[in-house]
């Protein structure tokens, strides 16, 4: 992967909606096309499993033709609406990176840097003739240390891995300043349980992980691989030991933690901070925020207690694991085996043009979103997007007034934040000038360095200054939405507003159901267990009264154990608390929206189509976005480490929650999902 190790701050993490769905048109137009892309309205009915009673299992009821019928393709862990939408966008992508490649680009324009970082990612025969000689300066440099500082000092790199990663982003104290954020980092295998956790399937992946570091060792010409690779296992399985666990750090308050730099040194006294801060450009930082206390002070005890040989051994694992996309293909394949294969199932590795698409979008996402802007994105969607946005808010505004656990006070605080929402629809108003970041056609692994590099001083040279409230933390390209609560900003990338989420020619209950409800889904995270934390100028501040407080904290609790109680796999159950966020988004959203679709209609009756009452295709749509299957390690992986549910609860648990989905089907008790009136939990 090529994202930044150091993991980017923490509170933006995880609010983002995950997963997403298809789209078989072509490339979109000017105008738009005068028939939906599905169906007749714009749900794809011919997919549903009518047979199924809707009250007893609404997603299979809505998607059991499409879910008995399809496919994982070789090269995914997944499928479903989400994936066939990214698909499209993929595509879309290539085809123009391959237009800019037919002709020279000026030398220093994006779209010779576009360009020429694809061609190095696509040059094979260059990347297998160099072999590891782009590593060698960082063996080298981690061959020469000798003592734990200058362990220290190489942690403090970009390049290396380390039991601390660090982060710049808006302060939640004062969110118009950045500060430093020092996290929990450096294990191998996705989160603490992978280490930790008994039974065959676990010892599978632990089996799978030996054998990918053993490898990566012989590769890197290791005159004892098994044993290094046993090394490294046994250091980071004492690491994960005292790593918190992804429930854990999505508590805001226990994961701010400002200090200075005195602070800091008493809080992990194993390192010398002016050793590890140098080296990343921030020797001269005062004041940091640190997350995972006690997981950093006594993951960083193991610098003291393990031998500088065994550290030796980690750095140069990881410096190889880390760029192993971009080394010759027996590390590539090597990785692909254990992180696509052994961890999520993946068949076959994906093309390469398609990977050479995910580079640039990490690298240099911001550019090829320009591009992809200027070529794809009709500007009539923003508007009609802006629109719906509004009507959304609107919405949110009308349920505040009458939600009947809320007292006054908290209610004008929570009207004063959706007021300041900060929506985004499609790309960001400032481009990134991608001026100070060389590329060219001969050199992947220093063009991956240098991109990572030139993000990364970025970063640091805004130290001080005041945060750039245009920047967009996703890209245009990428099919998903995010919610930033230290900025209270929404955000809509131009990628996902296209069939089946947003279709200008299908039903308004459609759209309503599907980007209407992405759009209330992000709200909500504005609202959920963390967002609510957060107020109208994105400040960490209580603005709850007590009795409200102990209210909502009852009704999510509920909520928790309807989602503890989804088990996709045997002895492996959704973790209501990690996914809370998430799924307090998804219920309010699906709320929000419907809301919004009643409050559009100005008190008319919708028409019914093929039919279905206008109800009816509002839950419907919704459903059908999350139409998906996954394979079981991925869904293994994902229920262990993703905030975001298992896309058959999210298209079928908001639903039960609701009063209007029983009255459009006419579900009622003794079906299956049927839940009591008082059993049904009301937040948003
Ligand atoms: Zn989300």
């Amino acid at each position: 992967m090529i994202t930044l190790r150091l993991p980017a701050a923490a509170l933006a993490a995880g609010l983002t909606l995950a997963q997403a769905s298809p789209s078989a048109q072509g490339p979109t137009g000017q105008t738009p096309p005068a028939t939906p892309a599905f169906g007749t309205f714009g749900v794809d009915t011919t997919q549903m499993d009518t047979a199924v009673k809707p009250g007893d299992d609404f997603f299979r009821y809505a998607n059991g033709k499409w879910l008995a019928t399809a496919t994982i393709p070789a090269d995914k862990a997944r499928y479903g609406m989400f994936d066939m939408l990214r698909d499209k966008a993929e595509a879309d992508v290539r085809a123009l990176v391959d237009e800019l490649g037919r002709t020279p680009q000026p030398a220093g324009t994006l779209r010779q840097k576009v360009a020429d970082l694809y061609a190095s990612w696509m040059d094979e025969a260059r990347i297998e003739a160099r072999g590891i000689e782009p590593l060698r300066a960082d063996l080298a440099a981690i061959d020469a240390a000798a003592t734990k500082t200058d362990l220290i000092r190489l942690m403090g790199r970009i390049e290396f891995s380390a039991p601390f990663g660090m982060g710049i982003s808006a302060d939640p104290a004062d969110p118009t300043k950045y500060v430093v954020v020092i996290s929990q980092s450096g294990l191998g295998m996705p989160v603490r349980d992978y280490y930790l956790n008994p039974g065959e399937k676990f010892d599978g992946y632990r089996a799978a992980y030996k054998t990918y570091v053993t490898r990566i060792f012989e590769l890197l010409g290791d005159k004892t691989p098994a044993d290094s690779a046993a090394t490294v296992i046994a250091l980071e399985t004492k690491l994960a030991q005292v790593h918190w666990a992804p429930e854990r750090r999505r508590d805001v308050k226990a994961t701010n933690n400002p200090m200075d730099r005195a602070g800091l040194a008493a809080a992990v006294p194993a390192v010398d901070w002016q050793a590890a801060l140098e080296p990343a450009g921030l020797g001269a930082v005062s004041h940091v925020v640190v997350r995972e206390v006690s997981a950093i002070k006594d993951g960083t005890a193991l610098l003291d207690t393990e031998p500088v040989a065994a550290w030796k051994k980690y750095l140069a694992f990881h410096v190889a694991d880390e760029a192993s996309d971009n080394l010759p293909k027996a590390f590539d394949d090597a990785s692909f085996a254990f992180h696509s294969k052994a961890l999520r199932g993946v068949e076959v590795q994906r093309e390469r043009w398609k990977r050479g698409v995910s580079l640039l979008d990490g690298v240099i996402g911001k550019g090829l979103g320009e591009l992809y802007v200027a070529k794809y994105f009709p500007p009539g969607h923003k508007a009609a997007m802006d629109a719906l946005v509004a009507n959304l808010r609107a919405a949110m505004g009308e349920r505040l007034k009458t939600l009947a656990w809320m007292d006054e006070a908290t209610r004008a605080e929570a009207q004063k934040k959706l007021a300041a929402f900060d929506p985004r629809v499609g790309y960001p108003s400032k481009w990134l000038d991608y001026g100070a970041f060389a590329v060219d056609k001969a050199s992947l692994f220093e063009n991956v360095r240098r991109g990572r590099m030139f993000d990364w001083q970025r970063r640091v040279a805004r130290l001080g200054g005041t945060v750039d409230r245009t920047e967009w933390g996703m890209n245009p390209q990428t099919v998903n939405a995010s919610y930033n609560p230290t900025m209270n900003q929404l955000t809509f990338p131009a990628a996902i507003l296209q069939p089946p989420f947003f279709d200008p020619a299908a039903d308004p209950a459609v759209n309503y159901g599907a980007i209407g409800a992405v759009i209330g889904h992000e709200m909500g995270h504005g609202f959920d267990d963390q967002g609510r934390q957060f107020d109208e100028a994105g400040r960490m501040r209580n603005w709850w009264s007590e009795s409200t407080n102990t209210k909502f904290l009852a009704q999510t609790e509920k909520l928790a154990a309807q989602y503890n109680a989804f088990c996709p796999l045997p002895e492996t159950c959704v973790n209501g608390k990690l996914t809370m966020g998430e799924n307090i988004g998804d219920l309010g959203g699906l709320e929000m929206a419907y809301t919004a679709y009643k409050l559009s209609l100005g008190g008319k009756e919708a028409p019914v189509l093929n039919g279905l009452t206008g109800d009816q295709r509002f839950f419907l749509s919704h459903a059908q976005i999350w139409r998906s299957i996954q394979r079981d390690d991925a869904l293994r992986n994902l229920i262990l480490t993703d905030p975001h549910a298992p896309s058959a609860a999210r298209g079928s648990i908001p639903e039960r929650n609701m009063d209007a989905w029983y009255a459009a089907f006419g579900v009622k008790p003794g079906d299956k999902a049927y839940l009591a009136p008082e059993q049904r939990v009301r937040i948003w």
